[in-house]
This record gives C-alpha cells, sequence and structure tokens, in this order.
C-alpha cells in the first residue's frame, strides 16, 4: 500500500491539496486504515482542469496512431502488474482477490479495445444530393473532459471512461468515489510511466464531491461530464450541465429483471443467478434486482438457489462498502418481510467488525416492497412468480430502470420476443453477466444517456462536423 500514489495528480505533478488537508481511506473488511489521500478543493480541482486545457490541443493534434499506442503500452503495463491491482481493490472496495484479478482482467480491456479505435475513427465525404457540391463529415474530440467514477468497480470504471476519451483526443480530470481513490491514483501513475504526457489525465479525489463538481460543471472550458454513480446524483449533475449546454454521458442505476422460465436450463439458471446477483457482492447496477420465475418452477428454482447460497458465507463473497450500506439493505430486507416475503436463508447482518451481511434469499416478495423499486445493492435475491410470458414482461418493465435483463429459457423465438419487449439497454440469454468492453453498454428509462465500450464508446468523446465543399 506504500507505494499507492496519495497526493492529487495536476500537470503531471504530484501535488498536496491546497489547504493541505486528507481524507481516510478504510478497508471495508475491518475498518482498518490504508491510507490519506489529498482532500482536493474546488481551487485544486479547477487547477486540474486549467493543466487539463493546456494540454487539449497538443494531445488533439498528436497522431491517432501514436495515442492508440500509449493506451496499448497501458494496457501491457496493466497486465503485469495484475496482482498490485487487484490487491488494491480488494482493500479499498472488499470485493474478493479472484474478484479482483477478474476486473483487472476487464476493466484492461477497454485500454486494448480503444487502442486499437483511435486510428479508426473516420468520416464521410460525397456529393450533396443537389450535385451542385461535396460533403465532408468529420469527428474532433470534444475537449477537456470531466469525469465522475463509483466506487463499486474502481478500475474498469476509469478505464472505461479514460480510454475512449484518450483515444479520442480528449484531456480528462478524473474525480475517484471518496471510498476508492487508491486503484485511480495507481493507474494514473502507470499512464504517466508509459508516456501519457503531463495534463492529459488529472486526477482529483476529494472528500467534497458536490463543490468541485459544481465548479468544473459551470466552467466554461469544460466540454463534457461523463458521470457513473446514482440516479440521483445523476439528475442533479444534469441540472447543473443544463446551464452551460454541456455534453453529459450518464450510467446510473438499475434494476435488472432476472426471469426464468419453465423450459429454462435450471442447473444453468441457478449458476447465471449466483453471478448476477452475488458477484461484485450485489453492488453492481448490473446486479440482478428481481427474479421473476415462471411459476411451475418457482418452488424449485426457490429451493435450488437456496442450496446453493447455502454454500456461500458473507466473508467468502465478501463485505459491503461501508455500514451504511449495511443498514440499508437491512431495511430492504424488513420492508419485504413485513410485506410477507418468506425468508428461505440468510436476512442479517454479520457481528463483529466490517460491513457484511450475510448472502440471503427471499420468496414470494410481495408487490409495493422496497427492494422491486430500488437497487438493493447488496446480497438478497428477491423472487417473484409470475404466470405467463405477458405478465413477466410486465413485471419486468414496471421500474424507473432499463439497464439490463437477463432471461433464461431454451425457447429462441421467445428470446426474440423478449429482446423487443423488455425495456433496457443491455439483454442476456442464458447469460449472468454480459459486460464487455467491445459492446455498448448503458441504458434506457433513468439508467442513464450515452453508451460506453464498443465502436459506440468513443463517439461520446468526439463532436461531428460537417463541411459543404462547393465547386
Ligand atoms: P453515487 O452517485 O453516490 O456516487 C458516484 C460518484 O459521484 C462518486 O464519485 C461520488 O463522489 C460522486 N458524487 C456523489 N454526490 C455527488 C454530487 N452531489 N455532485 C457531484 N458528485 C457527486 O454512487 P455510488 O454509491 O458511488 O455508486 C453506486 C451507484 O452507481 C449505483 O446506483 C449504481 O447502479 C451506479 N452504477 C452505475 C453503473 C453504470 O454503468 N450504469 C456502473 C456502476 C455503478
Amino acid at each position: 500500500m506504500n507505494a499507492v500514489p496519495t497526493r492529487l495528480l495536476i500537470g503531471g505533478q504530484w501535488r498536496p491539496a491546497t489547504d493541505g488537508a486528507e481524507f481516510p481511506v478504510r478497508n471495508p473488511a475491518d475498518g482498518s486504515l490504508l491510507a490519506s489521500v489529498a482532500d482536493a478543493t474546488a481551487d485544486d480541482g479547477v487547477a486540474a482542469l486549467d493543466a487539463a486545457v493546456a494540454a487539449a490541443a497538443e494531445w488533439a493534434a498528436t497522431a491517432p496512431r501514436t495515442r492508440g499506442e500509449l493506451l496499448r503500452a497501458a494496457f501491457d503495463a496493466l497486465q503485469q502488474r495484475r496482482e498490485e491491482f487487484a490487491t488494491v481493490m480488494t482493500a479499498e472496495m472488499g470485493k474478493p482477490y479472484a474478484e479482483a484479478l477478474g476486473e483487472v482482467t476487464y476493466g484492461g480491456e477497454f485500454l486494448r479495445w480503444f487502442a486499437e479505435e483511435a486510428p479508426r475513427v473516420a468520416g464521410r465525404y460525397g456529393p450533396n444530393p443537389e450535385g451542385t457540391g461535396l460533403m465532408m463529415v468529420s469527428h474532433r474530440p470534444v475537449g477537456p473532459s470531466y469525469l465522475i467514477t463509483p466506487w463499486n468497480f474502481p478500475l474498469a470504471m476509469a478505464t472505461r471512461k479514460i480510454a475512449p476519451a484518450l483515444a479520442a483526443g480528449c484531456t480528462v480530470v478524473i474525480k475517484p468515489a471518496e471510498q476508492t481513490p487508491l486503484t485511480t491514483l495507481l493507474f494514473a501513475q502507470l499512464l504517466t510511466e508509459v508516456g501519457v504526457p503531463p495534463g492529459v489525465v488529472n486526477v482529483v479525489p476529494t472528500s467534497a464531491p458536490v463543490l468541485i463538481s459544481e465548479r468544473l460543471i459551470t466552467d466554461p472550458r469544460l466540454r463534457k461530464l461523463s458521470f457513473t454513480g446514482s440516479t440521483a446524483v445523476g439528475r442533479s449533475l444534469l441540472a447543473q450541465a443544463a446551464g452551460g449546454v454541456l455534453r453529459t454521458s450518464m450510467e446510473l442505476g438499475g434494476n435488472a429483471p432476472f426471469l426464468v422460465f419453465d423450459d429454462a436450463d435450471l442447473d444453468a439458471a441457478v449458476a447465471g443467478a449466483l453471478q448476477a446477483k452475488f458477484r461484485n457482492i450485489g453492488q453492481a447496477c448490473t446486479a440482478a434486482n428481481r427474479f421473476l420465475v415462471h411459476e411451475p418452477i418457482a418452488g424449485e428454482f426457490t429451493q435450488r438457489l437456496t442450496a446453493a447460497v447455502k454454500e456461500l458465507t458473507a466473508e467468502t463473497i465478501g463485505p459491503l462498502i461501508d455500514q451504511r450500506a449495511v443498514d440499508g439493505v437491512g431495511k430492504l430486507v424488513d420492508d419485504a418481510v413485513t410485506r410477507g416475503a418468506r425468508l428461505e436463508i440468510g436476512g442479517r447482518a454479520v457481528e463483529g467488525p466490517g460491513s457484511f451481511y450475510e448472502p440471503t434469499v427471499l420468496s414470494g416478495v410481495a408487490p409495493g416492497s422496497r427492494l422491486l423499486r430500488e437497487e438493493i445493492f447488496g446480497p438478497v435475491v428477491a423472487i417473484v412468480p409470475f404466470t405467463d410470458e405477458d405478465e413477466a414482461v410486465r413485471l419486468a418493465n414496471d421500474t424507473e430502470y432499463g439497464l439490463v435483463a437477463y432471461a433464461y429459457t431454451r425457447d429462441l423465438a421467445r428470446a426474440h420476443r423478449l429482446i423487443d419487449r423488455l425495456e433496457t439497454g443491455m439483454f442476456g440469454l442464458n447469460a449472468g453477466v454480459v459486460s464487455n468492453a467491445a459492446a455498448p453498454f448503458g441504458g434506457v428509462k433513468q439508467s442513464g444517456l450515452g453508451r460506453e465500450g464498443g465502436i459506440e464508446g468513443i463517439h461520446e468523446y468526439l463532436t461531428t462536423t460537417y463541411a459543404l465543399l462547393c465547386r
């Protein structure tokens, strides 16, 4: 942990906060202090934007191939330091070490993918319909970008934004979540070591995200805001961005339905359910939140899943991010039980140090229960039976969110109908995880605006221009 930088990175310099303040970063598994990190003020945020603005023209003019090669070098360096990054992530965020290694793989793929996309940004050139001239359509970097990331995937949420921004030719200021700044700082150090020029990536951890964000979002030199976090915060940032008509990308909350039909391979469905629910201790925007199960198999599915969950322990799946999260999950479970849900297993916080909650299964969850409307963000399975496909679709769409849906069925015609009818940006058929750097990640409804990853991801950091060339 001693090797991890703990200062702000501004214009290539590691600096303390202007007022010298620091904030603690703790290990959620035992509450121990990992590091004290420089606590950026709003003025530090502006200094970081100054640096990003100063570096913008040269970085935009850097050959796309060169920008791509730097990202590829970052990918290679990250592979060589997999264990170090996984260790830091497990320490500050709490996910099991094997999952942290998985995040190094997933997060790294954005570097490799956008290294390859950087030189592929193309335009169009052709005659106008009137035949009087030529139309030229091209893309240019949108400009200095402010990136705000959450704590649940400390590396991948950073690379999913930094890699396309740099590939597109944008400089950035990144503000990691206050719970998990260390992974981002370590990654920024790696970028400087592979040769990303000073000012291209600036990092401002802070315990006061509101002040710094307000200053940057209302600064006319900022050209783009990319946020990943809760829908409530996203809404307030959108309102601030409206003042300057700032371009935004919003990766917000989810309430994923996990549909199991009576023709499904139940072993596969149980395995997929464990992945979709317990990965990241249930703290993922893509986590299955509502298990909608066809009535004829609801009893058997519940019994098999409960048996599988019995094999898990709070210690092996990992701690929640903090005690507030444990209390929040507890309240959702209590509310469901009060409304008639049956507690199959779990249902309690674990006594002692660290913020652990038992792996939990609730069946027969009643309509109106809070955990059907809100993100659970914890290791709690909520099972609701349905009678037919129409009811399944109605229940699945009965939410303000629309990030991802999962379905287990052997009927391909049904799968195609579900893809058409489910109001989500992503869909997994017989799959418990869909995220992939080569695919556009993002939601509809109040799950957000824009896409990260895929060939779409780089366009979040490009603006389209058109020129008419007359003879
Ligand atoms: P959060 O909204 O509380 O915080 C996210 C980030 O915003 C953090 O960096 C935080 O410091 C900052 N922030 C908080 N309040 C702010 C404010 N008023 N102004 C400016 N910045 C502010 O979310 P969280 O608890 O860190 O993360 C969990 C949420 O993120 C969940 O809702 C989850 O679904 C969502 N999420 C979405 C995706 C996605 O891709 N759609 C991915 C991961 C997480």
